[in-house]
């Protein structure tokens, strides 16, 4: 039935199957599934018994630990909506998440306390638990294991909200997208459905996930693993080195990264030499992957290969599978791949119809896997649908005939020069082809008689200057497409989820054109 496939369902079963399995390692703890769902159920006890009750929010402000999977599985278990929180934010910042949230708890990391502290101030925050706390009276284990073990009495449906996660605020302010029992059901489906299923995980296998759980890719994918019997490798912070050691100690079957964090592995001297025979595949997306770094992975690694094109909205829309993959593929591997199934995918034109093959429109979807909709401070969710049920993703793409998905950009980073559309991903992909140049961001200029023009912020790997690049860029880009501009700058801004913060250099661009103007 219906509550068979609500999250704490879905513990329960994998506990009974596995017992003794391991769920979770982090560092060197280990966590069996038995254990996880004990916890959890002590955590729903102590959460109830704190006066929380179903809807109410619970903040999370931590590193990853297996105290994450704990409190998401013991908020679904209680009816309690968890907020995993971006602990790299200031005080202020991480105020108004609680204040915006109408969060009643806080669980958080001893060494985070003094900020979550300064946080809390007037908001509706009244409980406080310390993870590691030590001798605090609020440390967080002693709060879940006074509980005694055994079900709460609490039978969720799959249309209640679990977890509540901000998007990555590449675009703006981060939005709080509420996904319900529904959406961590249809992840599992989706592990079944996709062909070749490279998201089918095994028990006895260990997957790594140095992703924040704070973002999807750090608390929708652990579960993921977990639920379908595999080990999850919790990396509390990601270095190359933590990577590449929790592969040789876990002999790990697979992980997943962003695009920024292969890079970063692939620097570290140690990937020559260490035995990669158990992984089988890597894992990426969350950002636009260059071909050029794409080939060196795969000639480093030798494992199989697969890309996701997902949000925190609406976890995988797009799959480039381990067969798209390969020497001999070079155009698909420009792709996001295909759609997933058990969902519509569809490119829409601003009057919102559908656009046949080779059109670019904005990418729209409609699926089971939907979260509710976006947190509004009054504490209603807003389904951000149109009227004819579309989420649209903000994405700017097209199919070709083989449905395959080429992403442009994000429709608000385009710019229109002499009426012409420009992609900066189109642009920063021809300028990382350029031996010298490391990565690139474009954003547009204010022109008086073009309305925008492209300036590109480069990093460079070697010597070479604006001229030579533009050079460069002018063979293989319309005249229009062409950086009139080019910044030379040490790193490019990056959220915490790998993405270039195109709109600071857009402000950064605008304030030095204010200045030469
Ligand atoms: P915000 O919505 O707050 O502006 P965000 O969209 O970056 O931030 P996320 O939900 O973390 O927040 O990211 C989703 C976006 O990431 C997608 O809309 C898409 O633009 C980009 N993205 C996801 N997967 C890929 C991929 N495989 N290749 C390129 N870009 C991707
Ligand atoms: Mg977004």
């Amino acid at each position: 039935g219906e509550t068979d496939r609500t999250v704490p369902a879905i513990l329960r079963a994998r506990a009974a199957q596995d017992p003794d399995g391991t769920a979770i390692w982090c560092e060197d703890r280990r966590t069996s599934f038995r254990e996880l769902d004990v916890r959890s159920d002590r955590i729903a006890t102590a959460l109830l018994a704190d006066g929380l009750r179903a809807g109410d929010r619970v903040a999370y402000i931590g590193k990853n630990s297996e105290r994450f999977l704990e409190m998401l599985h013991g908020c679904a278990k209680a009816g309690t909506v968890l907020i995993s929180v971006n602990y790299r934010l200031t005080a202020p910042e991480i105020h108004f998440i609680l204040a915006d949230s109408r969060s009643r708890l806080l669980a958080v990391d001893a060494d985070l306390l003094p900020v979550g502290t300064e946080a809390i101030a007037d908001t509706g925050v009244d409980h406080v638990r310390v993870m590691d706390g030590g001798d605090d009276p609020r440390d967080f284990d002693t709060w879940r294991d006074a509980q005694p073990a055994g079900p709460v009495d609490v039978t969720p449906c799959l249309e209640d909200p679990v977890l509540q996660i901000y998007t990555s605020g590449t675009t703006g302010f981060p939005k709080g997208a509420v996904i319900p029992h529904r959406s961590f059901a249809g992840m599992l489906d989706l592990a079944h459905n996709v062909p070749q299923q490279p998201l089918r995980w095994y028990e006895g296998e260990s997957i790594l996930c140095p992703m924040p759980n704070f973002h999807v890719g750090g608390s929708l994918f652990p579960f993921w693993v977990t639920m379908q019997g595999a080990t999850i490798v919790l990396m509390p912070n990601f270095t190359p080195d933590a990577v590449l050691d929790a592969v040789e100690t876990h002999s790990a079957a697979a992980f997943v990264a962003v695009p920024e964090m292969l890079q970063m592995i692939l620097a570290n001297p140690r990937t020559e030499t260490l035995d990669y025979s158990r992984l089988r595949y890597i894992y990426y997306g969350a950002a636009p992957m260059s071909p050029e770094l794409l080939k060196r992975c795969m000639d480093t690694f030798g494992c199989r290969f697969t890309q996701t094109y997902g949000m925190t909205e609406h976890s995988v829309i797009g799959l480039l599978g381990p067969d798209d993959h390969g020497p001999d593929l070079a155009e698909r591997m420009l792709s996001v791949g295909q759609r997933t199934p058990g969902m519509e995918t569809e490119i829409l034109d601003p009057a919102g119809d559908v656009v046949p093959p080779g059109v670019v429109g904005e990418i729209c979807v409609k699926s089971p896997a939907m979260m509710l909709g976006y947190w509004r401070s009054d504490g209603t969710v807003d389904p951000s649908v149109d009227a004819n049920g579309w989420f649209h993703t903000g994405d700017a793409g097209c199919y070709d005939e083989s449905g395959y998905l080429f992403l442009k950009d994000r429709i608000k980073d385009m710019l229109i020069s002499g009426g012409e559309n420009v992609y900066p991903a189109e642009v920063e992909r021809v300028l990382g082809e350029h031996p010298a140049v490391l990565e690139a961001a474009v954003v547009g200029l204010t022109d008086p008689q073009w309305g925008e023009v492209p300036k590109a912020y480069v990093v460079r790997r070697s010597d070479v200057d604006a001229a030579d690049l533009q050079a460069f860029a002018r063979e293989r880009l319309a005249r229009y497409k062409v950086p009139k501009e080019i910044e030379f700058i040490d790193a490019l801004p990056r959220t915490a989820s790998g993405k270039v913060r195109r709109r600071d250099l857009r402000e950064r661009a605008r304030q030095e054109q204010g200045v030469t103007a």
